[in-house]
């Protein structure tokens, strides 16, 4: 057997049609109508398919999920002086993203056991200057986004929800995106919603947000007059292939996430018991629960990543260094602080997370296997 961590077939049933959509919108050419390869037809009508979806006041398709971030908080006017409280825990575009605007990432410590930045955590690091709470949904298992929501209310603060990794998951009945003033998806290639390419979307629930990122995706300009700046923006506009191709893979969308869940949920049945013999599983249920990758923490975590590729299966870690000991954000941790003191609980988690394959398109006996490698090493080794 061979698992591969992301599928090396992921489009295969959709090959025809991709290369019919780059044919047709390559060489199309409307009566009347210039020829669109971005913001065009498509995709207006993808963003009006997931607003519709979502029941959301606005979705803007966007370059990336690091530009969504990067457009959601300039729309709310974040910039030099102000703080940003974004996890310890997670991947870069959570403090790169603040940076970029001239303001400071705090950061958070998470839960010791699913991994997501804790609210209480959160509130400690409010301070006076504080302008932002950005939560992110991580591996298998969506924030707090309720006690975030209060928090962000309480303190008077913008909130931000890191939702790129969470797309169709739901946390007490509000979709995943939609809990605080405005949500990022990704469509990279590996996320659960990934395209043949780049891209992104910020939804939100409030319209002038959502008009002000649309305007900012698109140097300022307000899309009826061009070449009139309202305000500095970005390039960060959307490919009408890959929004077609969206278009075409949103039906089977919800399918192959329930695949995944049921997958999850098999493997956290399996290794339930494993708990006492150094192999956590994330915690079990439905709600507020999103399986782009599957974390487990092991204590013996290298030994077991060897395990499994010794049974060829594919296993990442994600992350193994927390954000304050990246090199790039080092000086936003505080001189002189110990990382081990100040995010012990992210520390721990960076030595002993382990993902493993968790894709639509494993089979059930391939889920066995891998399930099985993981009792055997942790009840015999
Ligand atoms: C993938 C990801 C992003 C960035 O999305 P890109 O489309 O890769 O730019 C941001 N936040 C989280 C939590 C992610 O997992």
């Amino acid at each position: 057997m061979r698992l591969h961590f992301f599928p090396p077939d992921l489009f295969e049933a959709d090959r025809e049609h991709l290369v019919r959509l780059v044919h047709e919108i390559g060489t199309s050419c409307p009566e009347g109508a210039s020829q669109r390869f971005i913001l065009g037809e498509h995709t207006a009508r993808f963003e009006e398919a997931l607003r519709e979806q979502l029941g959301a006041a606005d979705v803007v398709a966007c370059g990336s999920g690091t530009s969504a971030l990067t457009l959601v908080l300039a729309a709310m006017e974040i910039g030099p002086g102000d703080e940003v409280v974004v996890p310890a825990l997670g991947c870069a575009p959570l403090a790169s993203s603040v940076v970029a605007l001239g303001a400071v990432p705090v950061f958070a410590d998470v839960d010791p056991w699913t991994m997501v930045v804790d609210p209480e955590v959160m509130e400690r690091r409010i301070t006076p200057r504080t302008k932002a709470l950005m939560p992110a949904h991580m591996f298998s298992v969506m924030a707090d986004m309720p006690r975030f929501t209060a928090l962000a209310e309480a303190y008077g603060l913008r909130l931000v929800e890191d939702s790129a990794v969470a797309q169709g998951g739901v946390r007490r009945g509000v979709p995943a995106g939609l809990a605080g003033e405005a949500g990022v998806y990704s469509f990279v290639q590996v996320k659960t919603f990934g395209t043949a390419g780049e891209g992104g979307a910020v939804v939100t629930r409030d319209a002038e947000l959502g008009r002000t990122v649309r305007m900012l995706r698109n140097h300022g300009q307000d899309g009826r007059t061009r070449f009139l700046h309202h305000r500095i923006g970005w390039n960060s506009r959307f490919d009408e292939i890959q929004a077609a191709f969206l278009l075409h893979r949103l039906p089977g969308f919800p399918a192959r996430l329930e695949r995944r869940a049921r997958i999850a949920e098999h493997y956290t049945e399996r290794f339930a018991d494993l708990a006492d013999h150094g192999v956590l599983a994330p915690p079990p249920g439905r709600d507020g629960r999103c399986y782009y990758v599957y974390t487990v923490q092991a204590e013996r975590r290298d030994a077991l990543a060897a395990h499994l590729a010794d049974r060829g299966i594919d296993s990442h870690v994600y992350y193994p260094r927390t954000l304050p000991r990246q090199p790039a954000f080092a000086r936003y941790a505080g001189v002189g602080v110990d990382p081990a003191a100040e995010w012990p609980a992210a520390e721990r988690a960076g030595d002993r997370m382990l993902s493993l394959p968790v894709h639509p398109q494993l089979s059930d006996a391939e889920v066995e296997y891998l399930a099985d490698a993981v009792r055997e090493f942790a009840l015999t080794s």
